[in-house]
């Protein structure tokens, strides 16, 4: 049966695939005790049960390494098989019948809760994480038990493998970065959340906040994800297909078309150049940076490069990334944030990532984490150094609130200067410091901000949560999650205008930079460097070259004085014509 979910639209372009879920799915079976000498029946239609998964799961690994199909389907089913094959869940749940008399159910069910249980135990956060693919291998037998065996779903050439999870973290999520996803639908999650930010860099469509994807949609179901609507259509009729398939064609055209701008110089109609930086999580992001040449790097998130391990990137693992940045930059400016872990980010090697904050967005995140831990710091400190010798790097430091965390932190710079001196590294003298302009008290406060600091980046997306009070992870307040809330404007403008009067450079780096739906109203303000992940360099180049800074200048300053949010909201739209 066809059937359409709606949520929140974190990353554009339309995906037709096969589902495959991810799931922590709370699995409600019926708890019963079988008569004594029902029991070996019980016993043989677990066994059973598991037989049609084990038959399931190889038809589906026979298809899997097959020509024309994803590589890491098949490490999926691999994986599934394995499970399936441990006693834990293919024999001890027959002790249980036999001892407890427990329906083959109830007794996987519980032996289920059993390892996932130790599996929350686990420190490794990348086997942690793998209970999910036990929950799933259980829920296939459960489903063979209850009489309805799954049918294998042929994936067709140009189906793509579509994650269907109740949530996911930035950890899993970067991870799709070396798999071949086709796209993404969680239950949970807002739209500026890391989790989101890393699907917009990945450049394949991504819905959030569907609340009831996960209980809904089955294993190899048909789907369809318009990351542009926020919307998930699974089992589609023949017609709908049809016109998704039509309309994906057509945005693969649009894109293409863009290209012609790759080589075009980035400049309004007045001739105000406009710089086009890109923002990366990973070194390996710098082929995709390079296609659309960008003018550089205006924020490496280097927290990626902390997650999904065992233990922490040492200085020289660091030094590397940074350096082959660099490297790969040839000269244009790279803007390495120091780690900014915490609030939705984690990475399980990091000491402290065990407790729970009672409110992680306003915890001990990013400078605050790094001030805490000096020797992380300075190890991250001393590789950005390094690199800086091969290489146009500057320094960007997230989350300021207080003028004491700069010069804690410029003092540590120095400190990690005089160490490289004494072991004789080379690293850039001259390196340029700047700030996260993304609390609002660092915004209403710049004066001793634009004094210490060589430059500023504004992050609008931490700058709206903390404006707004709005979690930027939970789908429940997402509709207040606002970037053209007045206080928002006002504080931004505030900003890029005393970063001009004091002379010091203002980029944006939040997601704001990379919608080109207010790319004039932000050159309006004054600003000429915007950060965004690459895929959206072309699109709001493509805004830039029509633009009449001039003349969006006068506009912007009459704008930014409405205090209606509607009548703000239709002048923003008019200045897009
Ligand atoms: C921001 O807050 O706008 C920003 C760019 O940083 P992050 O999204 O990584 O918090
Ligand atoms: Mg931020």
């Amino acid at each position: 049966m066809s059937f359409t979910l709606h949520g929140l639209a974190v990353s554009s372009g339309i995906a037709i695939g096969r589902a495959h879920l991810v799931s922590h799915a709370t699995l409600e079976v019926a708890h019963y005790k079988v008569r004594d000498k029902s029991v070996p029946a019980e016993v043989e239609r677990f066994a059973a049960a598991v037989a049609t998964v084990r038959t399931e799961l190889e038809a589906l690994r026979g298809e899997a390494s097959g020509p024309g199909s994803p590589s890491e389907l098949a490490a999926f089913v691999g994986i599934h098989a394995m499970i399936l094959d441990d006693p834990l869940i293919s024999e001890l749940p027959k002790d249980l019948i036999r001892e407890r008399r427990c329906n083959a159910e109830w007794a996987l069910v519980q032996q289920m809760e059993l390892l996932v249980e130790q599996f929350d135990e686990i420190e490794d956060s990348y086997l942690r994480e793998r209970k999910h693919d036990v929950v799933q291998v259980v829920e296939r037998v459960l489903k063979a038990l209850m009489g309805k065996p799954r049918k294998v779903a042929k994936r067709g050439k140009d189906e793509d493998l579509i994650i269907v999870a109740h949530d996911l973290s930035p950890a899993d999520t970067i991870q799709f970065k070396t798999l071949k996803i086709g796209g993404f639908v969680t239950d949970l999650g807002g739209a500026t959340s890391h989790t989101a930010i890393v699907a917009r860099s990945l450049n394949i469509p991504a819905v959030v906040g569907l609340h009831h994807a996960r209980p809904l949609v089955r294993e190899d179901d048909l789907v369809i994800i318009d990351g542009t609507r926020g919307v998930l259509i699974v089992e589609p009729d023949a017609r709908v297909l049809e016109e998704y398939r039509l309309r994906k064609t057509e945005l693969e055209l649009e894109r293409s078309k863009l290209k012609r701008l790759i080589t075009a110089r980035s400049s309004t109609l007045d001739g105000e150049d406009i710089a086009l930086y890109a923002n990366i999580e990973l070194p390996q992001d710098i082929e995709q940076v390079k296609d659309v040449c960008a003018d550089g790097i205006g924020l490496f998130r280097t927290e990626f490069l902390f997650m999904n391990r065992d233990e922490l990137p040492d200085e020289n693992e660091q030094f590397e990334a940074y350096k082959s940045v660099a490297k790969a930059m040839a000269g244009k400016p790279v803007t390495i944030r120091t780690l900014d872990i915490g609030g939705d980010k984690n990475a399980g090697a990091l000491s402290g990532s065990e407790r729970q904050a009672p409110n992680p967005a306003l915890g001990l995140r990013a400078i605050r984490y790094c001030l805490a831990e000096p020797q992380i710091f300075l190890t991250q400190l001393r590789a950005i150094l390094r690199a800086s010798h091969y290489g146009k790097i500057r320094l960007l430091i997230p989350m300021l609130a207080h003028v004491a965390e700069i010069d804690q932190t410029l003092a540590m710079i120095e400190q990690a200067k005089a160490q490289l001196r004494e072991s004789r590294h080379k690293f850039d003298e001259n390196m340029k410091v700047g700030g996260m302009i993304e609390i609002p008290a660092a915004a209403l406060a710049l004066g001793p901000f634009v004094k210490r600091l060589q430059f500023l980046s504004l992050g609008t997306n931490d700058l709206i949560q903390y404006t707004l009070a709005i979690d930027r992870t939970d789908e429940a307040v997402a509709h207040l999650y606002d970037p053209l809330h007045p206080a928002v404007l006002r504080l931004i403008s505030q900003t890029i205008a005393a970063g001009a009067r004091m002379d010091v450079p203002v980029a944006v780096c939040g997601e704001m930079a990379g919608d080109p739906a207010l790319t004039r109203l932000l050159i309006g303000m004054g600003l000429r460097q915007f950060s965004m992940h690459p895929s959206r360099i072309l699109e709001v180049k493509q805004q830039v070259v029509m633009a009449d800074a001039e003349q969006l200048t006068l506009k912007v300053s009459r704008l930014l004085r409405l205090e209606e949010p509607e009548r703000l909201r239709e002048q923003v739209e008019r200045l897009n014509g």
